[in-house]
């Protein structure tokens, strides 16, 4: 659509009323028409109304088009994709209605002097990730550019791949979308694969992997690549000559030669990848300053009143009341949890424990064989088959605590670890009244399963008791990350964490015709286990609030000798052996076969 003579549809003119909307202003204009920014009145909040120019309005392709998009973004539910509000009519032209993104397109950081290669890779990281799940969702983007990614500045500078107006469904044959082939030849040459340019229908997801090179070679550079180039390590002195193979993969005039997954193309960015948060918070502005010192010596004064008073009052000398120049820098959780939490405790409840030579399991819960659990940083209760990080206590200082399985044998190189699991809030005691009255609304609980290896290496899978999206958080050695998946149920949710014999680790809330795949898959590579330094062991965290891990399960499995991929499922038999939840031609065996293995993984070398 961005081919088409946008002047010869974007005369001024005042839209339509929308029922439900206050337009408020121009923020975009593209082939299509037009997007405002606005309010949705019913919830007060601001959204994104894009709007079809009403001429193109009178034409059914278009229509088509644009009902196409909706289809497309309504299929999708992801961090870094734009996220759909509705769809309607009005008089003379159809609406779509989407979350609105405060911040600027990637066009307009992409030749930014202060992006720095490792942030170009962060940002690159982000697309590939809402572009990927996408693809597994069954929708290929087909124009992927700099202008169709914004950043979320109110998230710290997410990525959010926007603007699906041409997009394709991968059973598009029957789809009730389908188009003339006219109307699907639009889209912008110099970030266009080849053969999209000559034959747009039959493009596939190695078309929007094209794309993807493209604007990895823009990020790094400031340059599109086009005719012969430089490489991009060439083109400008500092860049890691590492990426140069990526991009040049990427950009292969034969899809057959391109990476067959976006996927594979995270596998090998990712170690050249910075850690996987978003950009730190900006700064604050004066007046923002001032409120926020104003708000400090009020608080002290209060403080300082109320620890008196408190202390009066529990007439107890020697109460250790933490205050808040102890209080921990802001940690990411699963950091947090495999963090220094001093000396363990050990607790013990029942359960199993097989130990055999193809297969070792332990299970938290019945059965006759006592385990033991290392105890650090909070309290844990055993309630039944439960562990319980119960409320915290008034003389308590750790809002951390976790509970690793002290079972060392669990070697294999397919492993499946379950539990339930609950964060909550806590509560209402004297202590969490106390800190609400002196730090504000406490924070938000969240619960992990975790993988942890020796000091500091970890895999760790959080639950948000805040309803947060999920987050998989992954340390090891060079390789470090965050993933965030769909946002986290409130109550009891049942977790998964599996890795293949292919070293795929994939993640996967519910059970039964619920369950659902979480975010992407993390590629460990084969021999997993040893980036971990020792055998990992299965442990649970809690931060905050109060958490409970019921029916806690670990199960490893050596994977037949090399060749036949196994999977863990047929450790442990369940109703859904695949769990991609919609999307039609979800590719399971996503990993290339072991001839073709990812070259450079940080952590391996460990
Ligand atoms: P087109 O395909 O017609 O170019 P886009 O969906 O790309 O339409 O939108 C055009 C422009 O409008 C974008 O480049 C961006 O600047 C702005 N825009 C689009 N969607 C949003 C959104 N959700 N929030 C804020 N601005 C947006
Ligand atoms: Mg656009």
């Amino acid at each position: 659509m961005s081919s088409l003579d946008t002047t010869a549809i974007s005369r001024p003119r005042i839209p339509d009323p929308i029922s439900g909307y206050r337009l408020e202003n121009l923020v975009g204009m593209g082939g299509m028409g037009e997007v405002h920014k606005a309010v949705q009145l019913s919830l007060g909040r601001t959204v994104a109304v894009k709007l079809l120019n009403p001429e193109l309005a009178k034409d059914a392709a278009f229509v088509a088009r644009f009902e196409k998009e909706a289809a497309a973004l309504a299929a999708l539910s992801h961090p870094n994709v734009v996220a759909i509000v509705d769809k309607g009519k009005t008089d003379s032209t159809y609406y779509l209605v989407m979350e609105f993104i405060e911040g600027p397109s990637l066009r307009e950081q992409v030749r930014s002097p202060l992006l720095t290669p490792k942030e170009s890779l962060r940002m690159m990281m982000e697309i590939c990730r809402g572009v990927e799940y996408a693809h597994n969702r069954g929708v290929i983007h087909r124009d992927l550019k700099p202008e169709n990614i914004l950043f979320d500045q109110q998230a710290g500078g997410l990525a959010k791949v926007t603007d699906f107006g041409l997009a394709s469904f991968l059973d598009d044959a029957n789809s009730r979308f389908n188009l003339t082939s006219t109307h699907v030849s639009m889209g912008t040459l110099s970030y266009m694969a080849p053969e999209q340019r000559v034959d747009a229908k039959n493009a596939d997801k190695r078309a929007d992997i094209f794309s993807l090179g493209v604007i990895l070679y823009e990020l790094l550079t400031g340059e599109v690549p086009l005719g012969t180039f430089d490489p991009p390590s060439k083109a400008k002195p500092g860049i890691d000559e590492r990426l140069d193979n990526i991009v040049a993969r990427c950009l292969k005039p034969d899809p057959e030669d391109r990476y067959a997954t976006v996927a594979e193309l995270m596998a090998e960015l990712e170690p050249l990848a910075p850690v996987l948060t978003s950009q730190p918070p900006q700064p604050l502005t004066r007046v923002q300053r001032i409120k926020v010192g104003a708000r400090q010596v009020v608080r002290v004064v209060t403080q300082a009143v109320l620890t008196v008073i408190v202390l009066a009052a529990l007439g107890v000398l020697g109460v250790a009341w933490h205050r808040s120049g102890e209080k921990p820098a802001p940690m990411m959780p699963g950091a947090a949890l495999t963090s220094e939490l001093g000396a363990d405790a050990v607790r013990t409840l029942p359960g199993r424990l097989a130990k055999g030579t193809e297969r070792r399991l332990l299970e938290a819960g019945e059965g006759p064989d006592p385990l033991s659990f290392l105890i650090a940083g909070r309290p844990v209760n055993i309630e039944g088959k439960a562990l319980v990080f119960p409320p915290m206590e008034i003389d308590g200082h750790r809002h951390v605590g976790r509970a690793v399985a002290d079972v060392v044998e669990m070697e294999g190189d397919i492993a499946l670890l379950k539990a339930d699991v609950l964060a909550d809030g806590p509560p209402p005691t004297p202590y969490t009244r106390l800190r609400t009255l002196l730090d504000g609304p406490l924070p938000d609980p969240q619960v992990a399963i975790m993988l942890v290896g020796s000091t500091g290496r970890y895999v760790a899978l959080v639950q948000e008791g805040s309803g947060a999206p999920l987050r998989l958080e992954w340390a090891l050695g060079e390789r470090r990350g965050t993933m965030l998946g769909q946002d986290s149920p409130k109550g009891t949710v049942h977790l998964e964490m599996e890795v293949d014999a292919e070293g795929m680790l994939r993640t996967f809330i519910g059970t039964g015709k619920d369950r659902r795949v979480i975010g992407e898959p993390l590629v460990l590579g084969r021999e997993w286990q040893k980036q971990f330094g020792e055998v990992p062991r299965a442990a649970v965290g809690c931060i905050e609030g109060t958490c409970r891990v019921e029916g806690l399960s670990y199960s490893v499995k050596q994977a037949p000798p090399s060749g036949t991929s196994s999977t863990v499922a047929e450790l442990t038999p369940r109703p859904t052996p695949v769990a991609k939840p919609v999307a039609k031609p979800a590719p399971p065996a996503k990993k290339p076969p072991a001839k073709a293995p990812p070259p450079s993984k940080g952590g391996k070398k460990k």
